[in-house]
């Protein structure tokens, strides 16, 4: 039983930009040793490794395509050679994909749940192992609360429905990994500031959908990448070990829920 965070490597997927950054840079300020997972950033990601190194910290980048499990598995080898086994794993990685019923094409909903729920079950898969070996691990996964169905923001059927799964997923690996010292949780973010929601939009247009999501939150804001960052660093830690199979909601209090029964 591992009692604090020393020793200790994660792998955070997504891990070089967005929320993913502010989660590796969580981690690596408790002293964990940290993979930083990316697919086409190379940039991003060296310079967040070399910023932990010049902070004493130890990271290494790694590309692999999560849809790929042949990379995930080659990733994860790597990361045992180069940091240690794996205690950690942050399943951050995704992708949007805005479709109605009128547009779903296949190709695009395939690539949708080959990153979002494939990702998570080849990752996961991966490390299980090792984790169970040791009789520890932690397993955060990132879905979203537009995977609980009903919030108020139209479109997005398709993603949700890739949320929803690995919410589900969530649930089901906690029970079968709970007697292997395997805690399994989700962090559903609320509307956060990243690359994926401000995406091609200019400071004006930007200003209004900001405006538009932090009047449903209780709160009166939209995310920020740490405020997730809190609930991942606090379920990845040491001290959430009699908690597990949870869908976290951090979303600063959000009312445009659909209320049918
Ligand atoms: P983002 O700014 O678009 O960053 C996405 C990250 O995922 C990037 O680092 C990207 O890598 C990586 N990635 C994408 N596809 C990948 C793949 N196939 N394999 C490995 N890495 C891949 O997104 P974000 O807003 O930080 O979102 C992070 C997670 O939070 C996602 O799962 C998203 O669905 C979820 N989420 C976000 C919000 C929000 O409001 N931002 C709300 C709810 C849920 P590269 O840097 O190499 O491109």
């Amino acid at each position: 039983m591992t009692a604090n965070w020393a020793g200790q490597v994660a792998i955070v997927t997504g891990g070089a930009r967005g929320l993913g950054r502010a989660m590796v840079r969580r981690l690596a300020a408790q002293g964990v040793a940290v993979t930083v997972n990316y697919t086409s950033r190379p940039d991003a990601a060296d310079e967040l490794v070399a910023e932990i190194s010049a902070a004493g910290g130890r990271a290494i980048a790694v590309q692999a395509d999560v849809a790929d499990e042949a990379a995930v598995i080659a990733m994860v080898a790597r990361t045992e050679a180069e940091l240690g086994p794996v205690s950690i794993l942050v399943n951050n990685a995704g992708i949007g994909w805005a479709a109605t019923i009128e547009s779903w094409e296949p190709q695009g909903f395939a690539r949708l749940r080959a990153v979002n729920v494939d990702g998570t079950i080849h990752t996961i898969r991966a490390v299980v192992a090792g984790m169970k070996a040791r009789h520890y691990g932690r397993i955060i996964n990132i879905s979203s609360v537009a995977g609980f169905g009903t919030t108020g923001f139209p479109g997005n059927h398709f993603y949700s429905s890739t949320k929803a799964e690995v919410n589900v997923l969530t649930k089901r690996f906690a029970l079968e990994l709970g007697r292997h010292g395997i805690t399994v949780n989700a962090v559903a973010p609320g509307f956060t500031r990243t690359d994926m929601t401000v995406g091609k939009r200019n400071a004006a247009e930007w200003a209004e959908v900001e405006a538009g999501f932090a009047k449903v939150a209780m709160t009166g804001r939209v995310g920020d990448p740490d405020d997730i960052a809190n609930a991942v660093e606090f379920l990845a830690s040491p001290a959430s070990g009699w908690i597990t199979a949870q869908v976290l909601a951090v979303d600063g209090g959000r009312m445009d829920y659909i209320a049918h029964g």
